[in-house]
Protein backbone atom coordinates (compact mmCIF):
# COMPACT_ATOMS: atom_id res chain seq x y z
CA UNK A 1 0.00 0.00 0.00
CA UNK A 2 1.37 3.07 -0.50
CA UNK A 3 1.95 6.18 1.73
CA UNK A 4 -1.49 7.80 2.42
CA UNK A 5 -1.27 11.31 2.49
CA UNK A 6 -4.13 13.61 4.65
CA UNK A 7 -6.05 16.50 3.21
CA UNK A 8 -6.01 20.19 3.99
CA UNK A 9 -8.31 22.26 2.87
CA UNK A 10 -7.73 25.53 3.20
CA UNK A 11 -10.50 28.21 2.98
CA UNK A 12 -9.71 31.74 1.83
CA UNK A 13 -6.71 33.50 3.47
CA UNK A 14 -3.62 35.43 3.59
CA UNK A 15 -0.36 36.27 4.14
CA UNK A 16 1.31 39.48 5.38
CA UNK A 17 4.09 41.19 5.59
CA UNK A 18 5.03 43.46 8.31
CA UNK A 19 4.36 46.87 6.50
CA UNK A 20 0.54 45.34 5.53
CA UNK A 21 0.24 44.36 9.35
CA UNK A 22 1.12 47.61 10.27
CA UNK A 23 -1.13 49.41 7.89
CA UNK A 24 -4.07 47.86 8.67
CA UNK A 25 -3.84 46.78 12.41
CA UNK A 26 -2.19 49.75 13.21
CA UNK A 27 1.92 50.19 13.70
CA UNK A 28 3.15 47.62 15.83
CA UNK A 29 0.45 45.35 15.79
CA UNK A 30 0.99 41.67 16.44
CA UNK A 31 -1.29 38.34 15.21
CA UNK A 32 -2.42 36.48 18.01
CA UNK A 33 -2.96 32.57 17.39
CA UNK A 34 -6.48 31.41 16.98
CA UNK A 35 -5.38 27.70 16.21
CA UNK A 36 -2.12 26.21 15.35
CA UNK A 37 -2.27 24.33 11.83
CA UNK A 38 -0.61 21.20 10.51
CA UNK A 39 2.33 22.72 9.50
CA UNK A 40 5.04 23.14 11.86
CA UNK A 41 5.01 26.93 13.13
CA UNK A 42 2.28 27.80 10.70
CA UNK A 43 -0.65 29.26 12.60
CA UNK A 44 -4.66 30.68 12.50
CA UNK A 45 -4.92 33.96 13.58
CA UNK A 46 -8.10 35.95 15.66
CA UNK A 47 -7.11 38.65 12.78
CA UNK A 48 -9.40 39.03 9.94
CA UNK A 49 -9.62 41.40 7.27
CA UNK A 50 -12.06 42.75 4.54
CA UNK A 51 -11.36 41.88 0.91
CA UNK A 52 -13.11 44.38 -1.22
CA UNK A 53 -13.12 43.50 -5.55
CA UNK A 54 -14.75 45.52 -8.14
CA UNK A 55 -17.99 43.22 -8.05
CA UNK A 56 -18.15 42.03 -4.60
CA UNK A 57 -16.56 41.95 -0.59
CA UNK A 58 -15.47 39.20 1.69
CA UNK A 59 -16.06 40.39 5.09
CA UNK A 60 -14.13 38.27 6.75
CA UNK A 61 -11.07 36.71 5.78
CA UNK A 62 -8.51 34.99 8.14
CA UNK A 63 -5.04 36.07 8.65
CA UNK A 64 -2.09 33.13 8.78
CA UNK A 65 0.81 33.20 10.44
CA UNK A 66 3.48 33.96 11.15
CA UNK A 67 4.65 37.09 9.21
CA UNK A 68 6.17 36.66 5.72
CA UNK A 69 8.65 38.77 3.32
CA UNK A 70 5.95 38.30 0.37
CA UNK A 71 2.60 39.36 0.63
CA UNK A 72 0.30 36.34 -0.55
CA UNK A 73 -3.41 36.01 -0.91
CA UNK A 74 -5.13 33.18 -1.57
CA UNK A 75 -9.01 32.66 -2.64
CA UNK A 76 -10.88 29.90 -4.76
CA UNK A 77 -12.21 30.40 -8.17
CA UNK A 78 -15.71 30.71 -6.19
CA UNK A 79 -14.43 33.50 -4.62
CA UNK A 80 -12.78 35.44 -7.42
CA UNK A 81 -16.16 35.61 -9.44
CA UNK A 82 -17.84 37.02 -6.23
CA UNK A 83 -15.34 39.46 -6.06
CA UNK A 84 -15.16 39.77 -9.76
CA UNK A 85 -11.39 39.20 -10.45
CA UNK A 86 -9.55 36.64 -12.44
CA UNK A 87 -6.29 35.37 -10.59
CA UNK A 88 -5.11 32.90 -12.01
CA UNK A 89 -3.79 29.80 -10.44
CA UNK A 90 0.12 30.37 -9.29
CA UNK A 91 2.48 28.53 -7.66
CA UNK A 92 4.41 30.54 -4.47
CA UNK A 93 7.18 31.63 -5.70
CA UNK A 94 5.92 33.58 -9.26
CA UNK A 95 3.09 35.17 -7.67
CA UNK A 96 0.97 37.11 -10.45
CA UNK A 97 0.46 40.04 -11.40
CA UNK A 98 -2.62 42.22 -12.83
CA UNK A 99 -5.19 41.98 -10.08
CA UNK A 100 -6.54 44.83 -8.06
CA UNK A 101 -8.14 44.51 -4.62
CA UNK A 102 -8.69 46.17 -1.65
CA UNK A 103 -7.41 44.72 1.95
CA UNK A 104 -9.79 46.53 4.63
CA UNK A 105 -8.41 46.17 8.54
CA UNK A 106 -9.93 48.20 11.72
CA UNK A 107 -6.76 50.81 11.32
CA UNK A 108 -6.46 51.28 7.67
CA UNK A 109 -6.75 50.10 4.19
CA UNK A 110 -4.22 48.57 1.78
CA UNK A 111 -4.59 48.31 -2.73
CA UNK A 112 -3.14 45.70 -3.52
CA UNK A 113 -2.25 45.06 -7.71
CA UNK A 114 -0.75 41.59 -7.30
CA UNK A 115 0.01 38.72 -5.24
CA UNK A 116 -3.59 37.51 -5.66
CA UNK A 117 -3.53 34.00 -6.58
CA UNK A 118 -5.83 30.73 -7.00
CA UNK A 119 -3.74 28.39 -5.38
CA UNK A 120 -2.47 25.61 -6.62
CA UNK A 121 -2.90 22.08 -5.18
CA UNK A 122 0.31 21.12 -3.40
CA UNK A 123 1.51 18.22 -1.30
CA UNK A 124 3.67 19.22 1.35
CA UNK A 125 6.10 15.94 2.33
CA UNK A 126 9.52 15.74 3.65
CA UNK A 127 12.40 14.12 1.66
CA UNK A 128 12.51 10.52 3.15
CA UNK A 129 8.61 10.66 2.61
CA UNK A 130 8.99 11.79 -1.19
CA UNK A 131 11.88 9.22 -1.74
CA UNK A 132 9.38 6.64 -0.05
CA UNK A 133 6.66 7.33 -2.53
CA UNK A 134 8.65 8.07 -5.54
CA UNK A 135 8.54 11.91 -6.42
CA UNK A 136 10.78 14.52 -5.92
CA UNK A 137 10.51 18.78 -5.51
CA UNK A 138 8.34 19.65 -8.75
CA UNK A 139 6.51 16.44 -9.87
CA UNK A 140 3.16 16.72 -10.55
CA UNK A 141 1.24 14.09 -9.34
CA UNK A 142 -2.40 12.30 -9.83
CA UNK A 143 -4.01 11.37 -6.18
CA UNK A 144 -7.12 9.74 -5.05
CA UNK A 145 -8.75 9.35 -1.79
CA UNK A 146 -7.97 6.26 0.33
CA UNK A 147 -11.18 5.87 1.46
CA UNK A 148 -14.89 7.05 0.70
CA UNK A 149 -16.58 8.23 3.44
CA UNK A 150 -21.19 7.49 3.62
CA UNK A 151 -22.86 5.69 0.80
CA UNK A 152 -20.80 5.10 -2.08
CA UNK A 153 -23.55 5.69 -4.48
CA UNK A 154 -23.12 9.42 -3.29
CA UNK A 155 -19.73 9.71 -3.55
CA UNK A 156 -18.44 11.81 -6.12
CA UNK A 157 -14.53 10.52 -5.78
CA UNK A 158 -12.06 11.46 -8.01
CA UNK A 159 -8.58 11.44 -9.39
CA UNK A 160 -6.63 15.14 -8.96
CA UNK A 161 -3.87 15.87 -11.42
CA UNK A 162 -1.16 18.41 -11.58
CA UNK A 163 -1.11 18.12 -7.66
CA UNK A 164 2.56 20.07 -7.09
CA UNK A 165 4.84 17.86 -5.30
CA UNK A 166 7.36 20.20 -2.71
CA UNK A 167 9.62 19.04 -0.56
CA UNK A 168 11.47 20.55 2.54
CA UNK A 169 13.07 18.98 5.56
CA UNK A 170 10.49 20.74 7.82
CA UNK A 171 7.27 20.02 6.40
CA UNK A 172 4.52 17.49 7.32
CA UNK A 173 3.27 15.42 4.93
CA UNK A 174 0.03 16.71 3.75
CA UNK A 175 -2.21 17.38 0.61
CA UNK A 176 -3.26 21.23 0.37
CA UNK A 177 -6.56 22.01 -1.64
CA UNK A 178 -8.65 24.90 -1.49
CA UNK A 179 -12.91 25.22 -0.75
CA UNK A 180 -13.74 24.33 -4.44
CA UNK A 181 -11.52 21.48 -4.96
CA UNK A 182 -12.92 20.00 -1.59
CA UNK A 183 -16.62 20.84 -2.11
CA UNK A 184 -16.36 19.23 -5.58
CA UNK A 185 -14.37 16.18 -4.02
CA UNK A 186 -15.67 15.59 -0.92
CA UNK A 187 -12.49 15.34 0.22
CA UNK A 188 -12.72 17.48 3.95
CA UNK A 189 -9.86 18.14 6.44
CA UNK A 190 -8.47 14.54 7.95
CA UNK A 191 -9.22 12.31 4.86
CA UNK A 192 -6.63 10.32 3.33
CA UNK A 193 -5.21 10.49 -0.31
CA UNK A 194 -3.04 8.61 -1.78
CA UNK A 195 0.20 9.02 -5.22
CA UNK A 196 -1.63 6.88 -8.27
CA UNK A 197 0.54 8.07 -10.71
CA UNK A 198 2.88 11.05 -12.23
CA UNK A 199 0.58 12.94 -14.20
CA UNK A 200 3.40 15.09 -16.71
CA UNK A 201 5.60 12.53 -16.61
CA UNK A 202 8.77 14.31 -14.85
CA UNK A 203 9.50 11.07 -13.09
CA UNK A 204 10.10 7.93 -14.54
CA UNK A 205 12.78 6.06 -12.21
CA UNK A 206 11.95 4.73 -9.15
CA UNK A 207 13.99 6.06 -6.03
CA UNK A 208 17.31 3.05 -5.61
CA UNK A 209 16.70 0.87 -3.44
CA UNK A 210 18.97 -1.95 -2.25
CA UNK A 211 16.02 -4.85 -2.56
CA UNK A 212 13.51 -5.12 -5.36
CA UNK A 213 10.54 -6.94 -4.43
CA UNK A 214 7.42 -7.89 -6.70
CA UNK A 215 5.53 -5.13 -4.64
CA UNK A 216 8.29 -2.35 -5.32
CA UNK A 217 8.02 -3.68 -9.51
CA UNK A 218 4.09 -3.68 -9.47
CA UNK A 219 4.53 0.48 -7.90
CA UNK A 220 6.64 0.74 -10.65
CA UNK A 221 4.13 -0.91 -13.32
CA UNK A 222 1.49 1.59 -11.29
CA UNK A 223 3.24 4.88 -11.79
CA UNK A 224 4.80 4.14 -15.22
CA UNK A 225 8.24 3.93 -13.49
CA UNK A 226 11.69 2.13 -14.66
CA UNK A 227 13.70 0.56 -11.87
CA UNK A 228 17.18 0.46 -12.55
CA UNK A 229 19.57 -2.35 -11.42
CA UNK A 230 22.31 -0.86 -10.27
CA UNK A 231 25.77 -3.43 -9.15
CA UNK A 232 24.91 -4.87 -5.69
CA UNK A 233 20.76 -4.52 -5.93
CA UNK A 234 19.06 -7.95 -5.39
CA UNK A 235 16.06 -8.89 -7.13
CA UNK A 236 13.48 -11.70 -6.04
CA UNK A 237 13.06 -13.90 -8.32
CA UNK A 238 8.85 -13.26 -8.37
CA UNK A 239 10.11 -9.20 -9.07
CA UNK A 240 12.56 -10.38 -11.78
CA UNK A 241 9.97 -12.79 -13.36
CA UNK A 242 7.12 -9.62 -13.08
CA UNK A 243 10.05 -7.02 -14.13
CA UNK A 244 11.32 -8.64 -16.96
CA UNK A 245 7.84 -9.27 -18.72
CA UNK A 246 6.76 -6.15 -18.31
CA UNK A 247 9.77 -4.32 -19.12
CA UNK A 248 10.49 -1.98 -16.16
CA UNK A 249 14.01 -2.61 -15.42
CA UNK A 250 16.87 -0.61 -16.97
CA UNK A 251 20.81 -1.14 -16.58
ZN1 LIG B 1 0.32 24.39 1.48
Amino acid sequence: MSILIPVGVSNRHMHLTREALDTLFGPGSELTVYRNLYQHGEFASEQFVEMVGPKGTIPKVRILGPLRTQMQVEVSRTDAYLLGIHPPVGIFDNLPQGETIVLNGPKGSLILTRDVMISRRHIHISPPEAEEIGVKDGDAVFVTPATIRGNPVESRICIMGNVLVRVKESFRMQLHIDTDEGNASGLVNGDQVYVVQSSLGRYDEMPGKKLITEGDVRQAILRKQKIRLKKGVIVTPAAADLGKERKVFIN
